[in-house]
């Protein structure tokens, strides 16, 4: 619209703001630091951003121009300068993107300065715990810096060998809740169901590092059946949540089956998919994935989106896609030392993730998992992160901070004290600007 177009009223758009009185703002505007490589959130020398995706089926676009600068397409010709041109196509094709995955630490020298450390923590670390990394998430990193936010969670480090006496292997305590191979239930209403040991990237911080990338406990058929068999049986489970390893990395078909079967079962209500190949494999949600899971609905999709720069363009397409077949999905943060220990950066990944359609739903203290403790941070990390946030910015991109307990008691939220005394019936409370206030019980 330019200044001179009259609107309804009879009068400018000039004169309408005029009329908007000039009042400050009661928060406080923060910019993001330029200097911190943390803040840096697009790969260097990324050059397209989400303005070139596809509109949606019924022609609406994804995510409105003036947002598409802060959603970036993965670089691929950082790897491109390597391996030589890649084809739409092939870039596009989530086989393509898993037979691709760098697994040896020699394989990613062509596209970043591998340090001694990483080279010798890969050599020490990889028959505990694999690495695997596929091509779009190795395109996120910053080539120069280890410290990179997207490689700490990818590339092994040294530390990962620190098994501290407080370290548990299964630190939920999945396994003690475990009626038959695959099923975890401890709560009367829902049960856990693992389907797969496989996840296109295997996270440096990941709570199931026990199982996860190891072959030998990989969900065979007859294991699924049985696990199937066990939730038809329980009549008060009404919540599954299909989990792995990552359950996107089954086959269409497969899933369909399994999706199938329970909802086939009277008494199951909701199936929850944990997922994190929003953010490491955007490509696996295709249009004919997303038809597969509208049979399906209701279906929520919890994902892992861990720092603002894994807010791709490429992501945002996979949340598009979701949303748009009926999903609803949240976010579980992991807090990570390095990673996103900042209330800035909690802030901005929050405010992109509510742009792609995705509710931020749990922060999780980083858990007891072995070789995990060079990740967690004081819990006073997580409670600044929500009282930066509570008030200061809008309630939908503030999660629950939880503390999973360690031995399987359940998560346990915790927030910073709003309550600064209560007597009987009268409690007084402070905002999040520090202003106090009475409540008074009838
Ligand atoms: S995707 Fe999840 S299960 Fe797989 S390695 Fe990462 S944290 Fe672990």
């Amino acid at each position: 619209m330019t200044g001179l177009e009259v609107l309804d009223g009879g009068q400018t758009r000039e004169e309408w703001l005029r009329r908007v009185p000039d009042v400050p703002s009661k928060g406080e505007p923060f910019e993001l630091p330029k200097d911190d490589v943390r803040f840096m959130y697009q790969p260097k020398a990324a050059n397209r951003d989400a303005s070139d995706l596809p509109d949606s089926y019924d022609g609406t676009r994804p995510i409105p121009s003036h947002f598409a600068k802060r959603f970036m397409h993965s670089p691929r010709h950082m790897l491109e300068a390597a391996w030589g041109p890649i084809d739409d196509a092939s870039w596009q094709d989530w086989r393509w993107q898993q037979r691709k995955r760098f697994r040896q630490i020699d394989q990613l020298e062509p596209i970043l300065r591998v340090t001694n450390e990483e080279r010798e923590a890969f050599a020490k670390s990889d028959a505990m715990f694999h690495m695997g990394i596929t091509p779009y998430y190795a395109a996120l990193m910053d080539p120069d810096d280890p410290n990179c936010p997207i490689r700490l969670q990818s590339v092994p480090k040294l530390a990962e060998l620190d098994i501290l006496p407080s370290d548990l292997e299964d630190p939920l305590g999945e396994e003690k809740d475990m009626p038959v191979s695959g099923i975890t239930h401890r709560y009367p209403d829902r049960v856990l169901f693992y389907t797969t040991h496989n996840c296109p990237v295997y996270c440096r911080h990941c709570t199931r590092k026990r199982k996860v990338s190891d072959p030998t406990s990989m969900a065979d058929k007859e294991q699924i059946e049985l696990a199937l068999a066990y939730i038809e049986k329980h009549t008060e489970v009404r919540d599954v949540v299909v989990s792995g390893g990552d359950p996107l990395s089954l086959s269409d078909e497969r899933l369909d089956y399994i999706l199938g079967r329970l909802r086939a079962i009277p008494h199951v209500e909701i199936f929850r998919m944990g997922t994190r190949n929003l953010v490491t494999l955007p490509q696996r949600v295709t249009d004919d994935f997303a038809k597969m899971l509208r049979k399906h609905q209701p279906v929520f999709v919890n994902t892992h989106f861990n720092h603002p720069k894994e807010c791709t363009a490429e992501a945002l397409d996979a949340c598009r896609k979701l949303a748009d077949a009926g999903c609803v999905i949240g976010n579980q943060m992991v807090l990570l030392k390095g990673v996103n220990d900042d209330w800035r950066i909690v802030k901005e990944l929050n405010h992109r993730l509510l742009l792609m359609r995705v509710r931020p739903y749990y922060i999780y203290q980083c858990d007891l998992a072995q070789g995990i403790s060079h990740f967690r941070t004081p819990v006073s990390v997580g409670l600044d992160i929500i009282e930066h946030l509570r008030g200061h910015t809008s309630g939908l991109a503030i999660p629950t901070y939880v503390i999973d307990a360690p031995g399987g008691g359940g998560k346990i939220p915790l927030q910073p004290q709003y309550v600064q005394r209560h007597d009987e019936k009268t409690w007084i409370l402070r905002n999040f600007r520090g202003d106090t206030y009475k409540y008074v019980e009838p």
